[in-house]
């Protein structure tokens, strides 16, 4: 093992998506696989989520769905979050589906299509209540009416209406259904002006888990694919996901003696300390340290950290000197796992700094220095 990885667990990642597919029943599974698989690798992931049933891949922006035809992926690939000077030939070329929210996006996604020579699949996005990406409502009538101006034309081929929730992992509040309402009248609107059946698309994750009734078509989960829990419902997923390191050296300090920087810890007695030689320019949050209650998994046990976390590294206490821990250098070191022996878990992470397990997966995927392999 490197000094530490990123270990992807892809039975973990087949394990989930079969389970989504189960969950979704006659609903398609769009794979999200947008900030490099939340982490994790897009284009394994990717490939590993079709193997295990799903049909669709989502991702944010243009470059990520070329990353995927790039490596050979044919299946369908919606990407749905563009800048106004986007040159969309590429995308529709390659047949990528695209989100489109407002006129100008529809222009710009229709002059793509004319350089293509074939017509862009569009996916028209309503704004039903998160008020972020979308068309708000009292600018649907007229979109629907660009839309339809470049149907004619052989310019666009509108496949889906689609929306996202505010409040999703929160399943019983009372804007998912407000939201529902707004989106089955866009749906209608837009079937009904453009003449023709257009598949719909509401639910990531959560709703996925909670709310069969939003499934539809399509389902768009996210993190549930890496197999952490958006709703904390216990449900049956398991995290891919796991940050290792190697211990680099095991050594004692004296009692009263200050460690790491700024000294906010002191050895209470004569201790054995690990240096484990990651820190946060590997995405390990310095603030982890100042909570005082960061434990990591050496030998099957935990362990506290102490003192701050410094760029690239953190010391580990091992107790009382002479007490015969057993870790010796070289030993595997798991900062966050899938916790099934019991060791610490990115969602024990994001409790700890206040944030989500989203964020600790992607901070910590998505730094170059940490190595990434995949297992299964
Ligand atoms: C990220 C994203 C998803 C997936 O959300 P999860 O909560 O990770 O399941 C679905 N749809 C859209 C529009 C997104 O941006």
């Amino acid at each position: 093992m490197p000094r530490a990885e990123v270990r992807i667990d892809l039975d973990a990642i087949r394990h989930n998506v079969r389970h989504l597919a189960l969950l979704g029943d006659d609903a398609a599974v769009m794979a999200v696989v947008k900030a490099d698989g939340y982490g994790h690798g897009a284009v394994d992931v990717a490939r590993t989520a079709l193997d295990a049933g799903a049909r669709w891949l989502g991702v944010c922006t243009l470059e990520e769905a070329a990353e995927l035809r790039t490596a050979g992926i044919t299946a369908p690939v919606l990407s749905w979050l563009h800048l106004p000077e986007e040159d969309f030939s590429g995308a529709v070329a390659t047949g990528i589906d695209l989100g489109v929210a407002s006129r100008r996006d529809l222009a710009a996604v229709a002059a793509g299509a004319r350089a293509a020579g074939r017509p862009a699949r569009i996916h028209l996005k309503i704004d039903t209540g998160l008020s972020r990406n979308g068309c708000p409502p009292h600018a649907w009538g007229d979109l629907l009416e660009a839309v339809a101006g470049h149907a004619g034309a052989g310019e666009v081929d509108p496949v889906a209406v689609w929306t996202h929730f505010a409040h999703a992992d929160a399943p019983a509040h009372p804007t998912i259904d407000v939201q529902t309402d707004r989106f089955d009248h866009a749906h209608a609107a837009a079937t009904t002006r453009l003449g023709r059946p257009l598949l719909a698309h509401l639910a990531n994750s959560a709703a996925t888990l909670t709310r069969p009734d939003l499934h539809r078509d399509l389902v768009r989960p996210g993190i549930a694919v890496y197999g952490l829990d958006p709703v904390g419902g216990g449900v049956h997923l398991r995290p891919a996901m796991s940050l290792r390191a190697r211990v680099a050296l095991v050594k004692s300090v004296a009692a009263g003696e200050g460690v790491s920087y700024g000294h906010i810890w002191t050895t209470p007695t004569d201790r054995d300390l690990a240096l484990v030689p990651v820190g946060y320019a590997d995405g390990v949050p310095r603030l982890l340290g100042s909570t005082g209650r960061f434990t990591v998994g050496i030998a099957g046990r935990r362990r506290p950290v102490v003192g701050r976390v410094c760029m690239d590294q953190v010391v580990v206490d091992l107790g009382p000197t002479g007490t015969g821990h057993g870790v010796v250098e070289g030993d595997e070191v798991v900062l966050f796992g899938d916790g099934a022996d019991g060791g610490p878990t990115a969602t024990e992470w994001a409790d700890l700094l206040g944030t989500i397990h989203y964020e600790v997966v992607t901070g910590v995927g998505c730094r170059p220095r940490l190595r990434r392999t995949t297992v299964g």
